[in-house]
């Protein structure tokens, strides 16, 4: 007898992110297409979250499978140190010809946590290499999350998943984060907070840090928690009259979400090193990138190895996933595509002011849409969150509250009647007896 998926996955498989003793049974999926998920027992589930924020053009886009088959018949992989190719020597022009200002030098790696890794690892370098080995510290925001791997969980540690690993962490320092939501009258006391405690933290420390970390515009992981682009603004005014250098993580929010290819162009703040993943190969394979100014990247050179950065992966810029990033990169240049983030974008403002009132806070930013059920609890672990996840998934929608967050981030090929439908289910749940 031939297993299924389901007997040989709970008997060998561990699942990232999951309590399995108490989680519901993993679902099989056996294809997808478009915005649709199909299970193996026929359901379809529409996907409103990007299978983890990754599927930008559509599951199975035909014109990135074609590019990935082409590539594999000529060149799957080959080391990348001594060596180049074609597929990583274009993506990282196309790369540095999209970001702003001089952004332009592109290290490649292989998923958000790495591209985190990376950026940090250049700002502690990039100190010790001008003679500023003082300056080993960084900053970070509270509710920033930017990872699991080590270095990114330290960064991390404002978003409150990583208690169990505590010990090996080094030295961050976390500071306010005024989120805010649409009507909140309190969003300027909360900036000017924020602010007074990024001086305070250069005031006492700015000579010892090398780095400032953050989710430009819009915190992920902590509950799609919005700031205003003048306050980002004016946090990177600050830290770079410290000479401290300016790391954006735009893992999440780049290549569209927010309604502009990266989230930095829309808040009009370009950092010194920034963070690529996710929808860098439109969520068709693993694949980061780390880009900094040429500037910075000038103080690693020199005549001995001790200047270079010591990084680097077996599969680092690979070439079926530079071939995917490229045209992914294609489609998201096409007309039709700043066409669907505003269509996206007003379906959701016009949508969520219908919701009940059990949904509070209510933000969206781009294509992405978010609110709290009032009421629900609060942190990662609010007990509605998995409620909210069932009832969601009866009512065929892949969406994952994170907490009592319940947000939206399709991929930009749903369908306007797709994503109606989609908050005409969500309203439903919200009236139901779950809450
Ligand atoms: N940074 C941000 C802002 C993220 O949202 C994530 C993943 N959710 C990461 C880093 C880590 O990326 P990965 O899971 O690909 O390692």
């Amino acid at each position: 007898m031939v297993d299924n998926t389901l007997d040989l996955d709970r008997r060998h498989v561990w699942h990232p992110f999951t309590q399995a003793k108490t989680a519901p049974l993993p679902v099989p999926i056996r294809s997808a297409v478009g915005a649709v998920l199909t299970a193996e027992d026929g359901r379809q589930y529409l996907d409103l979250i990007s299978s983890w924020w990754v599927t930008l053009h559509g599951h199975a886009h035909p014109v990135i499978a074609a590019a990935i088959a082409d590539q594999a018949r000529t060149l799957e992989q080959v080391i990348f140190a001594g060596f180049t190719h074609a597929p990583a020597a274009r993506l990282a022009a196309r790369l540095a010809h999209l970001l702003p200002e001089d952004l332009e030098r592109v290290f490649f790696s292989d998923d958000g946590s790495t591209a985190v890794e990376v950026a940090l690892k250049i700002a502690l370098q990039h100190a010790r290499n001008k003679g500023e080995e003082r300056r080993t510290r960084f900053l970070a925001f509270a509710g920033g999350y930017h990872g699991d791997t080590v270095g990114a969980m330290s960064a991390g540690t404002g978003s409150g998943f990583f208690e169990a690993y505590r010990p090996l962490f080094f030295d961050v320092r976390t500071l306010p984060y005024p989120a805010t939501w649409d009507g909140d009258d309190e969003v300027e006391a909360k900036e000017r907070a924020a602010l007074a405690a990024v001086e305070a933290a250069l005031e006492e420390q700015g000579a010892e840090t090398c780095a400032l970390i953050a989710e430009p515009l819009v915190q992920g992981a902590s509950g799609m928690r919005m700031v205003r682009p003048e306050f980002l603004r004016a946090v990177v005014a600050r830290v770079r009259a410290a000479g401290v250098l300016a790391i954006f993580d735009e893992v999440m929010t780049g290549f569209g979400r927010t309604g502009a290819l990266f989230a930095c162009g829309k808040a009009a703040v370009t950092p010194d090193i920034i963070c690529l993943s996710k929808g860098l190969t439109g969520g068709f394979l693993p694949l980061s990138a780390t880009v900094t100014r040429e500037g910075v990247y000038e103080a690693f050179l020199g005549e001995t190895f001790d200047r270079a950065l010591v990084h680097g992966h077996s599969f680092t810029a690979n070439p079926l996933g530079c071939r995917a990033a490229l045209a992914s990169l294609d489609l998201l240049e096409a007309p039709e595509t700043p066409v669907a983030w505003t269509s996206i974008e007003a379906i959701h403002r016009q949508r969520l002011a219908d919701l009940p009132a059990a949904a509070v806070r209510r933000r969206v930013l781009g294509t992405i849409a978010a609110f709290e059920v009032d009421g629900g609890g609060e942190g990662y672990d609010a007990a509605i969150g998995p409620r909210l996840r069932a009832a969601f998934l009866e009512q065929g929608l892949l969406m994952r509250p994170l907490g009592n967050v319940v947000y939206m981030m399709p991929p930009y090929c749903i369908t306007e009647n797709q994503l109606h439908r989609a908050y005409d289910s969500v309203g439903s749940v919200l009236r139901s007896s779950l809450l």
